[in-house]
């Protein structure tokens, strides 16, 4: 049996680079609390995202939970279903309460034209998501948050290096939350990072990530531990240099699969969005069973069958998790419902090559009624 197709793998630098990066720290002996390779990175970071204001945390989870701290948010936060479950579980974990807006179908971001019906006389703010790259209606979020008052935070954990009509995408809203997880287009093995726009978020977002300490023996916030250490920074310092060529050879892989899978009925692919430069982090399909011949479930069995270890991602919605049972409703989130229930993600890694996509496709066309 041949080795089996993860739906992703970690890009890594040559060792030797990564050797050469790590070097100093042994010298030093200054292994984490904002050390050099942190403040290299940090900057480094700032320039390639092309945003005002970064600051490093040890994982994307946390990013979303302190910058909600910092800005000291209270009340309800509207959110979407259709994400990792991290989103909804920062909001709950902060105290906040998570009013689900369903998603749109054709790039599984929130419906803006819904969020004046989820709103509440405690909405405080948005924390909509880049689904699989694909970036939200952002005009249109922003007038809404404009017009009551409220925060925009952009989980956007699926979107390193992308850019909408040439800005960063970590430069909308109030504050944008990327992941660096080992399993993401750009990884710092774990890590993640807020951009942010209003300065005086700084000091606040600068404390909660370091038990709150606000001057060196006073805490001034009840902080938490989410700071960056030196080795993450410096996988980081690394993996920026790697990481165009790594989008540029997920594009080859995202084009093959197009070129294989567009046309045959039943089967949804994702449209590229207008002025937005992608970084083709995923590769979601969508399955009508009716039409295609055969459900998304049968379709991830024989893949796996196959040795394709392809993802129901996202499946369940998180307003559908076990751990909020009868809290929420899924079915006031319909389309989110029925996306979760009809999407997989096939695998998409930089050094994936045509013959695995092709047999990937194989698999998947064998099941088609035509
Ligand atoms: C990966 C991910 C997170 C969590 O990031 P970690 O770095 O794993 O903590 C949050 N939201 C979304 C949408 C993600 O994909």
């Amino acid at each position: 049996m041949e080795d089996k197709i993860l739906v992703t793998r970690s890009s890594m630098p040559d060792m030797d680079e990564y050797m050469d990066e790590i070097r100093s720290i042994w010298d030093l002996r200054w292994l984490t609390n904002m050390g050099p390779k942190h403040e290299e990175f940090k900057k480094e970071l700032t320039k390639y995202l092309g945003v005002d204001n970064v600051e490093l945390l040890v994982n994307g989870h946390l990013a979303l939970e302190m910058t909600m701290q910092a800005m000291g948010l209270k009340g309800d936060v509207i959110t979407t279903p259709f994400t990792f479950v991290s989103t909804t579980h920062a909001i709950v974990r902060c105290g906040l309460r998570p009013v689900f807006c369903d998603i749109d179908p054709w790039d599984y971001t929130i419906n803006a034209d819904k969020l004046e019906s989820v709103l509440t006389k405690d909405t405080c703010a948005v924390m909509p998501v880049h689904v699989y790259g694909n970036i939200c209606n952002i005009e249109a979020i922003d007038d809404f948050a404009k017009k009551h008052g409220l925060k925009v935070i952009y989980d956007a954990a699926h979107t390193f290096g992308e850019t909408y009509k040439g800005k960063g995408i970590g430069s909308f809203g109030d504050a944008s939350c990327f992941s660096f997880h080992a399993t993401k287009v750009f990884h710092t093995i774990e890590g993640g990072c807020v951009c942010y726009r209003d300065d005086s978020l700084k000091d606040a977002l600068y404390a909660v990530k370091d038990f709150g300490f606000s001057d060196p023996e006073d805490a001034g916030y009840i902080g938490g531990n989410a700071k960056m250490n030196e080795f993450c920074a410096a996988m980081g310092l690394c993996n920026l240099r790697h990481v165009d060529d790594d989008i540029a050879k997920r594009r080859v892989v995202y084009e093959r699969y197009n070129e294989r899978l567009d046309g045959i009925k039943g089967i949804g692919l994702n449209d590229p969005q207008a002025d937005v430069k992608s970084n083709y982090a995923y590769y979601p399909v969508v399955f009508d069973p009716g039409i295609f011949g055969a459900d998304r479930d049968t379709v991830l069995e024989k893949l796996n069958e196959n040795g394709i270890m392809a993802r129901r991602y996202f499946y369940p919605a998180t307003n559908a998790m076990s751990c909020y049972k009868g809290m929420f409703d899924p079915d006031e989130t319909p389309v989110a419902k029925m996306m979760s229930e009809r999407v997989l993600t096939l695998p998409i890694y930089p050094d994936l090559d045509t013959v695995t996509v092709d047999r990937i496709c194989d698999v998947i066309i064998g099941l088609s009624k035509e």
